[in-house]
């Protein structure tokens, strides 16, 4: 979501002062840091990056300073006590005000700090959006209702909002006409999709959505990120029928204790979740399925670590990410004691990472000597002379060809498999 919001970022400074981006910080006229509060860690870095910057701005002290995303809604004011050389503040539902804020520095002198949630706004005012990349995200909901109560996401980026099937529709077709050929739905819980229909206002969810998008001429592949477990109804299952929605689900599920779970107010249990995954694999039995995991959450006992780790076992998750417990402020989870001490939170971290690498590499490996449908995205960054594309269900394969190639659709010869991705040949 953060790399969707940056690119937006360009786009509206490209349209309104015709802005470049560019590598150098010390020789730019505009340095803009767009930041993420879900750990305490992501956070700790925007400061010591301001830190450097207001070396740069101690040179060249015409260079405008802003401040967006997570970590300026949290903070808001203080953001400018700590970093006094912050010119800009922004949150993540107003970014599309930014070009009237930087003239607002520039003609009044004056430092603007907008954090609210303006509702959908932000959308109406983003300029039509020109990537010509193999695949593309789209934004069609931001936010989050859950409240789940280790998570920052309500507070910082608002409750849910979905845009109107019509504008989502326009952006794709608008893609998709320069030459993207896979669609990634985006959003905090994509599933909570509630958007209306213009013409009769009729509501539209995420399994409707996913069906009009396959029906856009030029559309060929679908994904979305991310799923909440809640949301992930019956007929969205029934969706992955359709031949255009890719192979891959990013369903996190944090822990495999149903009193970790409870206590984390995910509403659903270990079993429901299993079951979730039991009907989607009757559909796709291919199905890659991959999770988010805290480890460390106030409460668990080596018994409750345990559980996630039968759990992991148990869905045989092909690959995932884990990450510490970390505290955030305002959420109902930091007033309760943080009782895991560091090093076995790190201990157990490292289990789980294990365990998810082992079967990554299991799935991977079972690939080999398959043939594998894969859309070429590009050149590989790696290996100059290599291109690389994705798999239907997700997983990246490096191989030599043209570069003509790029954009297509071709099938290749899977030969190995490395930690976190294949090697293919024509
Ligand atoms: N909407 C998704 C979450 C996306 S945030 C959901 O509700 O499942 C991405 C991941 O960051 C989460 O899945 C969670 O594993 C992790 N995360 C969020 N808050 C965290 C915290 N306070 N400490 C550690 N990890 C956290």
């Amino acid at each position: 979501m953060n790399s969707y919001d940056s690119n937006k970022i360009a786009d509206l400074l490209s349209h309104h002062f015709n802005m470049t981006p560019i590598d150098e910080p010390q020789k730019a006229d505009l340095l803009i840091l767009n930041t993420c509060s879900i750990r305490e860690k992501a956070q700790e870095k925007v400061f010591s990056e301001l830190g450097r910057w207001r070396k740069i701005k101690n040179i060249r002290p015409k260079t405008l300073i802003a401040v967006g995303g997570c970590v300026a809604s949290q903070e808001g004011k203080n953001i400018r006590s700590r970093a006094p050389e912050v010119d800009i503040v922004f949150g993540p539902q107003t970014l599309h005000r930014l070009p009237k804020m930087i003239e607002d520095v520039l003609e009044k002198e004056h430092k603007p700090i907008d954090v609210s949630f303006p509702l959908i706004e932000k959308f109406d005012y983003l300029p039509q959006s020109h990537s010509s990349s193999v695949s593309a995200y789209v934004s069609i909901m931001e936010g989050c209702s859950k409240y789940c109560t280790f998570c920052v996401v309500p507070y910082t980026r608002g409750e849910e909002v979905s845009r109107t099937l019509d504008e989502i529709i326009f952006e794709i077709s608008n893609l998709v006409k320069n030459g993207v050929k896979e669609i990634i739905l985006l959003g905090q819980n994509v599933n909570a999709y509630k958007g209306i229909r213009l013409k009769d206002n009729k509501s539209i969810n995420f399994s409707e959505l996913i069906r009009y998008v396959s029906n856009i001429k030029g559309v060929q592949r679908i994904r979305h990120t991310t799923s909440h477990p809640i949301d992930f109804t019956d007929d969205l299952i029934e969706e992955y029928r359709n031949n255009k929605l890719c192979s891959n689900l990013h369903l996190p599920v944090q822990s495999g204790s149903d009193f970790i779970l409870s206590r984390m107010k995910r509403k659903h249990t270990t079993l429901e979740y299993k079951k979730m995954i039991r009907k989607v694999r009757l559909v796709r039995p291919d199905i890659s399925i991959t999770s988010d995991f805290i480890v460390g959450y106030p409460g668990e006992t080596k018994q409750y670590f345990e559980e996630t780790i039968n759990l992991i076992d148990e869905v045989g998750f092909d690959d995932g990410y884990s990450f510490i417990y970390s505290k955030r402020p305002g959420t109902p989870a930091a007033y309760e004691g943080d009782d895991v001490p560091l090093s076995i939170k790190k201990e157990r971290l490292s289990v789980v990472q294990d365990i998810i690498r082992k079967n990554s590499r299991k799935y991977l490996e079972k690939l080999i000597n398959t043939k594998q449908e894969v859309l070429v995205e590009g050149e590989s960054k790696k290996k100059s002379g290599e291109l690389f594309g994705r798999t239907f269900t997700n997983k990246i394969v490096h191989f030599k060809a043209p570069k003509s190639l790029v954009g297509k659709t071709i099938e290749l010869d899977i030969v190995s498999a490395n930690r976190s991705s294949l090697i293919g040949r024509i």
